[in-house]
């Protein structure tokens, strides 16, 4: 929020400043509103301001329930996307650069892009992979779990150990919990 005055006080009586704020800033131009940093706070708060205005005009948005499988969407928009700018590279035919008038030598637009539309569409596609990866590892992990409770609900059965079924159900149950505090 832009207040309403400035402030900032006069160093030589102490009072509130009587000036406007400038515009998306809390002082007057004679209190620190000029610097460039300030001017460059003030177009980021403005900035925000806006996008605000903009979220607020589209209503509340849908909640994400399936982050991975939005994931792979997007994958498939920046794919989608490479291929379009690859066949307008292609068009090109080999001639990738043009002369600029004033600063010489120029990479083309569509080249750029691509290339850019390829890197991103390389880092989604890494994302993917690693969270695979990982969803592979904590199954492998859980199978590894439940063989290892399986073999220790073996050896409490055992007819050498003598154990009543209460005092096994008893242990399978210590165990699991147990387990449950590592996972
Ligand atoms: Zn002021």
């Amino acid at each position: 929020m832009t207040p309403r005055r400035c402030t900032g006080h006069s160093t030589r009586t102490g009072r509130s400043c009587k000036n406007y704020p400038m515009h998306g800033q809390a002082v007057c131009h004679g209190h620190g509103g000029e610097s460039p940093q300030a001017k460059r706070k003030a177009n980021e708060r403005l900035a925000e301001e806006r996008a605000r205005k903009m979220l607020a005009k589209l209503g509340r948005p849908d909640p994400v329930t399936d982050p991975i499988g939005e994931l792979q969407q997007v994958a498939g928009e920046a794919t989608a996307w490479s291929q379009l700018l690859r066949e307008k590279v292609l068009a090109l035919e080999g001639d990738f650069r043009y002369e600029h008038d004033s600063t010489g030598e120029q990479i083309r637009g569509e080249v750029q892009i691509y290339t850019a539309a390829l890197k991103q569409t390389g880092e989604i596609l890494a994302r993917i992979i690693a969270l695979d990866l990982e969803a592979n590892r904590l199954r492998l992990e859980e199978a590894k779990v439940l063989i290892l409770v399986q073999a220790l609900d073996q050896v409490l059965g055992s007819r050498e150990l003598g154990l009543t079924s209460s005092q096994r159900t008893f242990a399978h149950t210590q165990l699991v919990k147990r387990l449950e505090k590592h996972t």
